[in-house]
């Protein structure tokens, strides 16, 4: 046991000092299976949490509002796409958005959080860009205090294929339409062995880097995320993390002015799944002691350079979340109101939280909790302490 526990000690330090993990620093850290060693490691993680951001937790007044889950696309994981005419397919109307929107208002929302599928059909009236612009200034018009959270990497590429046009050409529209910032979704696992059997459709690695450091060139700021738990190895969980820092080292050391605002990790739920991956993986829900390693690892990985951390409570249900915030998280993300893409993938942690149930939530676990806007601009008026 000394023998394992020595260098962690050391990786540990170097993490402690701000100091950039290694690769082999990370992998280390993930394949650890003594409980001392992972309780080390969980300590770490919560030490830098609270020297980085302190014991506030944090969390949203959102909605989501999935337009459509009419996709051209088959990911392996997905179990929210529908063909078109297909049973269970949607496709909102701006009307339906709306009401969406002001429902979402009247509970007091500061984000609305809106993406959906790649739905061929979009550009029938006109542009691609011209329906999603339509989207968004629609919103901005009828809602102009509404942050407006969307549109991932993966919609971008569909935009700008679709009408022919550059990724920059795209971010600046939309951006200049009302759009607040972008979903760092569909990373998936930025590792392009990983990405071809689970989403072989979907933007390779470097086309989704490429996406996000734009956005942040252009002033727009992105979230990151990473979905685990399915057939990546802990090597190329890690090389992700490698990657997401990277990015934001990308954005500060070139003065963009947008960055990544927080990371979240997204661990896979299966039992909806399509059978092949669902098979291979072998299970319908995720294994909350491999989440937790890898929530205090992404911590430890990430630095200085992203210091916000949020689980999933929809993936992970709130206990789970809560865990998660003992092991390096400072943020329980949001209200959310509905949810469609993981609830439909058989995940049992609800689709909606009340205010109240969030704040009792993070209290039980003896931490002050605090609204904040997307962008991390916390609303000091809501601290409770
Ligand atoms: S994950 Fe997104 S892109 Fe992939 S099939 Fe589902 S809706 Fe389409």
């Amino acid at each position: 046991m000394l023998s394992q526990i020595k260098p962690i000690d050391t990786i540990l330090a170097k993490g402690k000092k701000g100091i950039d993990l290694s690769e082999n620093d990370g992998i280390t850290l993930l394949t650890q299976t003594e409980e001392a060693a992972i309780t080390t490691i969980r300590q770490t993680a919560d030490e830098l949490r609270q020297q980085q951001v302190g014991d506030t937790v944090t969390y949203v007044i959102n909605r989501n509002i999935n337009f459509t889950n009419i996709c051209e696309q088959h990911c392996n994981f997905c179990a929210f796409r529908r063909d078109e005419g297909q049973a269970g397919a949607f496709w909102l109307s701006i009307e339906q958005i709306i009401e969406k929107a002001a429902d979402a208002v009247q509970k007091q929302a500061t984000e609305i959080c809106m993406q959906g599928g790649l739905h061929p059909q979009a550009k029938l009236k006109g542009t691609s860009l011209d329906y999603y612009l339509k989207l968004v200034k629609t919103l901005k018009q009828e809602f102009p205090q509404l942050h407006l959270h969307a549109f991932s990497p993966q919609e971008v590429q569909f935009i700008a294929r679709e009408d022919g046009i550059s990724y920059s050409d795209v971010i600046i529209a939309l951006r200049d339409g009302g759009v607040g910032s972008m979903p760092g979704t569909a990373a998936e696992i930025l590792d392009d062995d990983v990405r071809r059997i689970i989403c072989p459709e979907k933007i390779n690695t470097q086309t989704w880097l490429e996406i996000v450091s734009t956005a942040h060139r252009l002033g727009v700021p992105t979230t990151s995320t990473m979905l685990s738990g399915h057939i990546e190895t802990p090597q190329q969980q890690i090389q992700h993390l490698i990657h997401l820092r990277n990015l934001q080292k990308t954005a500060i050391e070139n003065n963009y002015p947008a960055r990544i605002t927080e990371f979240v990790l997204l661990p896979f739920v299966g039992k909806e799944a399509p059978q092949p991956l669902r098979k291979r993986v072998g299970r319908d829900q995720p294994i909350l002691e491999d989440n937790l390693l890898l929530t205090a690892v992404a911590r430890i990985m990430l630095g200085n350079w992203i210091p916000n951390h949020q689980p999933s409570w929809v993936k992970l249900g709130l206990n789970g979340a809560l865990k998660a915030l003992q092991w390096g998280c400072n943020d329980i993300g949001g209200t959310l109101m509905e949810e469609h893409i993981t609830t439909m993938a058989g995940a049992q942690g609800g689709t909606c939280m009340e205010v109240k149930t969030l704040q009792n939530a993070i209290q039980s676990i003896n931490r002050p909790y605090q609204q904040r806007d997307t962008v991390y601009s916390h609303l000091s008026s809501l601290k409770n302490r």
